[in-house]
């Protein structure tokens, strides 16, 4: 049976004018909305007890099986404030099914795509407050769940934790559209074959930040990773699928096997290619392709995609050869086939174009 998430009664709501103060300089999420919406499940039960609840702590055991083991998956997608005031999300029930996919790669009960959308809606209904308006402003929506029962024996939990916060969301990068440098590690993998990198869980990210510290003492807000056995091959980012544009109109991203995350921006991207002359070219694309190809002129463009990011120009790669630090800029680092594909992406998002591919799911009432 579908799970209703009402709003428990007599929650507490922050004025408006704080909300409006908050609106002034959001950040990337660095304040929370009122309320979360939350489910449970136990192994005897299933899935219960969905509600809304004011946004505050769990009570969680010092032995919860998250705090040791990782058990721990979540999705991100965004709430786009019209200019008529309603209320929309994009291909939310693309991160629906990708997180059915990551519960069960991670041994955690899935949550039918029905209930996923469900507990957005429920959560969205209760803060529709706080969700801006405005250039470059949206509401980040944060599903996710782990395993909340105490023991210390490795399996899976039989106890699980559904919950979903959000909160005003303005851009990702300080850089905005200038784009970012990336650094690219042949030390580190996010993922490696049989592993969990297409999987959305917070493993993931764990182990990227020490690459993502390494990109930063070299000037760096972002890394690029390579596949684990051969470092040769471009997979992705920490939190970012990857594109590169060619001079003769080809978009080359590699495939998402079993260690690339498949992103609802990435394949958007995809969709919209052709409207820009741009040949969709899913195929493997090796560092030394990518070096080269930038060193003589044939790889003009590179971007960094994901719901957080949205769409960024890739200014050059940093990169360690032969113990010194080499840096190679692109041909083209304002990324002008980047950002006009960038702004198609985002007209049809905040509504100010036609939504061509049925993409928008209205969420106000
Ligand atoms: C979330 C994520 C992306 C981007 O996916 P979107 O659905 O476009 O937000 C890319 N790579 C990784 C590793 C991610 O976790």
């Amino acid at each position: 049976m579908a799970l209703t998430f009402d709003l428990v009664p007599n929650t507490t709501r922050t004025p408006a004018t704080d909300i409006a103060a908050i609106f002034e300089n959001p950040g990337f999420v660095n304040h929370f909305s009122d309320h979360m919406a939350i489910a449970e499940w136990t192994s005897e039960g299933g899935w219960d007890k969905a509600r809304v609840v004011n946004y505050g702590p769990f009570p969680l055991a010092p032995g919860a099986a998250v705090l040791h083991y990782g058990q721990e998956i979540f999705e991100g997608l965004k709430v786009y404030r019209h200019a008529d005031g309603s209320l929309w999300s994009f291909r939310p029930e693309m991160n629906a099914r990708r997180f059915i996919k990551s519960c069960e790669r991670m041994a955690l009960p899935t949550l039918p795509e029905e209930d996923f959308l469900a507990s957005i809606l429920a959560l969205i209904r209760a803060d529709e407050a706080w969700v801006p308006s405005g250039e470059e402003m949206s509401y980040y929506v944060r599903p996710y769940m782990f395993a909340s029962d105490a023991f210390l024996g490795v399996h899976a939990g039989a106890k699980i934790t559904y919950a979903v916060i959000g909160g005003p969301a303005g851009a990702y990068f300080s850089s905005g559209l200038a784009g970012v440098d990336i650094w690219v590690t042949t030390t580190y993998s996010r993922a490696g074959e049989g592993g969990t990198g297409a999987a959305k869980c917070g493993g993931n990210y764990a182990s990227s930040l020490i690459a993502q510290q390494e990109g930063a003492e070299h000037g760096c807000s972002q890394v690029l990773f390579s596949d684990a056995a051969s470092h040769e091959w471009v997979e992705e980012l920490g939190g970012m699928n990857f594109f590169a544009v060619t001079t003769d109109g080809r978009l080359v991203t590699p495939p998402t096997s079993g260690t690339i995350l498949d992103g609802v921006t990435r394949n958007s991207v995809l969709t919209l290619a052709p409207e820009f002359g741009l040949t969709p070219d899913v195929r493997p694309l090796s560092l030394s392709e990518l070096y080269a190809g930038i060193d003589s002129g044939t790889i003009v463009e590179a971007f960094a995609c994901g719901t957080a990011a949205v769409i960024t120009p890739i200014t050059s790669l940093v990169y360690e050869r032969e113990g010194a630090e080499s840096k190679l800029t692109l041909p083209n680092p304002e990324g002008e086939k980047t950002l006009a594909i960038r702004a198609a992406l985002v007209d049809i998002q905040w509504g100010r174009a036609e939504d061509r591919y049925g993409w928008m799911h209205k969420v106000s009432a």
